[in-house]
């Protein structure tokens, strides 16, 4: 006998759990399936990103940036404290509190929007039924008039840099080290290895990111990675470019690595080493025989700009598909796969999600950069701005970076706006919203901003488009 729904989610990550609540909202008879389990060895929803990603790395960042602002920045201001201690447990314990207070607020909200939860790991069939494998070893078989695929995405793993949990980890590992390592290898100059890499450099450990590419974030404004890379180096962090990693052998608890330079083979030895050169989609055991789900040449299901798959009524959102591999992405299609069934209109777009680093300083940015729009033969003019120039940010004590705004040549229209500073993570939404509403430059210029505050970077950048901004010389 199998269980009927009007829509059954596969995962209860981000885009997962945004389709459920919202198709449930809808008026629509839900079941989400997830598989993961939290610390405690129970089930957790919320996925990667509530987990192991977006918000146990950021209380870690918090707390490591508070420590650090003690050690290095409060004495300028006149605070002193007398030899700061971190202690690691209650850092990471802290983390886990918050972790399980956000993954039982999605099991809250599975209730109050009466979603019905099942614990396992769900496999799609022909004929839109999906077997649970669960882990009270009960095997259910539920059938949806329409199925929501949002499995994410697991890490990619180096054949000669095996994951053991202990010397060789991901995020996962990353996020739970039971002490500061004294020296920490990075694989991979990404997100996760800035991000992560921060946290514990910040702690005391001897940070070494390894990057096989030569160029320095290749996916962000070209200005904008060469002054957070500055800022990186300043803070100790060691990055090497064009570090093609080749052996990572544990050996008496190390890590000893080899990587050529370009010139050379080098060696490299550390007490933990973070891999984190990318995800892939989370598909292994997801699709049976005769599902009829198509995957495309990178191993994500294939699906069309509404997030149909090649089945009809099977639809995927989120990691496992095109586009980037964030939470906010996969938030927006989920809503928009729960609203198409419900026969309204569904639509995001990706042209204007936002990315963020959570460094110090933070990277965002929205749009295109100089370098895409050149590569596409569309004209276009810049203006920036400094936050060394902007009050609010000297009197924070964050001097560091700039805003970036990228308008068409001809039209003003505003095709990209890029920041590098403090609570830029925040900022960068202004671009957001004017690229949404087909903003240009001008419009930018002539609304008015609070005085003093960050955004008024934003506003004498969108000024200095026009070589008319006022706080510095065009
Ligand atoms: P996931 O969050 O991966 O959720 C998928 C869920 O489905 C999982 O719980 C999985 O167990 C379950 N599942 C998979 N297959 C099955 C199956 N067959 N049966 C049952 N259950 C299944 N993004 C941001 O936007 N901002 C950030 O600051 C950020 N920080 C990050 C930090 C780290 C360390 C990492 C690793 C990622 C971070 N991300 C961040 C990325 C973000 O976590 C992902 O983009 C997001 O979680 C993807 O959501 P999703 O719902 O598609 O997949
Ligand atoms: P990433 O794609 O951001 O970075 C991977 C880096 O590893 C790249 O610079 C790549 O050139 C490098 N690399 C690949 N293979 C390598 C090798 N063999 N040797 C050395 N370098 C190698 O991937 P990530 O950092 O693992 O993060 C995965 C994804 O998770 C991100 O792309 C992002 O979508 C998401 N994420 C987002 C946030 C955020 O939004 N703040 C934070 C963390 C993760």
């Amino acid at each position: 006998m199998s269980e009927q729904y009007d829509v059954v989610v596969i995962g209860a990550g981000p885009a997962g759990y945004h389709a459920a609540i919202r198709a449930a909202q809808l008026g629509m008879k839900v079941a989400c399936i997830d598989a993961a389990l939290g610390k405690d060895g129970k089930p957790a929803l919320g996925g990667t990103c509530l987990r192991v990603g977006c918000i146990p790395s950021k209380a870690l960042l918090d707390s490591s940036r508070q420590f650090h602002n003690l050690q290095h920045l409060f004495g300028e201001h006149g605070i002193s404290a007398k030899d700061p201690k971190i202690d690691v447990k209650t850092m990471v314990g802290r983390k886990d509190k918050i972790v399980k207070q956000f993954t039982g607020g999605i099991a809250q909200l599975f209730k109050a929007n009466k979603i019905t939860a099942y614990y396992g790991f769900g496999t799609l069939h022909a004929g839109k039924k999906v077997v649970v494998k669960q882990h009270d070893g009960m095997d259910v078989e539920l059938v949806g008039k329409h199925v929501v695929i949002a499995a994410g995405s697991d890490s990619i793993e180096l054949p000669f840099a095996k994951f053991d949990g202990k010397h060789v980890v991901d995020n996962v590992g990353a996020l739970d080290f039971e002490a500061v390592p004294k020296r920490l290898g990075v694989i991979g100059a990404g997100v996760i290895g800035l991000e992560l890499g921060s946290v514990w450099k910040r702690l005391g450990a001897e940070v070494t990111i390894l990057e096989a590419m030569p160029d320095f974030l290749a996916a962000a404004d070209a200005e904008a990675a060469k002054v957070a890379l500055k800022e990186f180096k300043k803070q100790g962090l060691d990055i090497k470019l064009g570090a093609k990693v080749s052996k990572a052998e544990v050996k008496k608890n190390e890590v000893h690595l080899t990587y050529n330079d370009g010139k050379s083979d080098q060696s490299l030895v550390v007490d933990k080493l973070l891999v984190a050169v990318g995800r892939k989609a989370a598909t292994k055991g997801l699709l049976a025989d005769d599902s009829g789900v198509k995957l495309n040449e990178r191993g994500q299901v294939e699906v069309d700009e509404h997030c149909k798959t090649s089945v009809d009524g099977v639809w995927a959102v989120g990691d496992c598909v095109r586009g980037p591999m964030l939470a906010h992405k996969g938030f927006e299609e989920g809503i928009a796969v729960a609203e198409l069934i419900a026969g309204l209109p569904g639509h995001v777009n990706l042209d204007t999600v936002p990315w963020v680093i959570y460094t110090e300083p933070e990277i965002a940015w929205v749009g295109k950069t100089e370098k895409q729009l050149k590569d596409e033969g569309v004209p276009f003019k810049t203006g920036s701005f400094p936050f060394a120039a902007v009050g609010r940010a000297v009197a924070m004590g964050e001097p560091a970076g700039f805003v970036k705004v990228i308008a068409h040549e001809e039209t003003d229209r505003i095709l990209g706006m890029h920041l590098v500073g403090v609570n830029v993570s925040e900022l960068v939404h202004e671009g957001v919203l004017a690229m949404e509403f087909h903003g240009s430059a001008e419009d930018l210029a002539r609304i008015c901003h609070a005085h003093p505050t960050l955004s008024e970077a934003i506003h004498d950048a969108a000024m200095a488009v026009d070589k008319r901004a006022i706080h510095k010389a065009n």
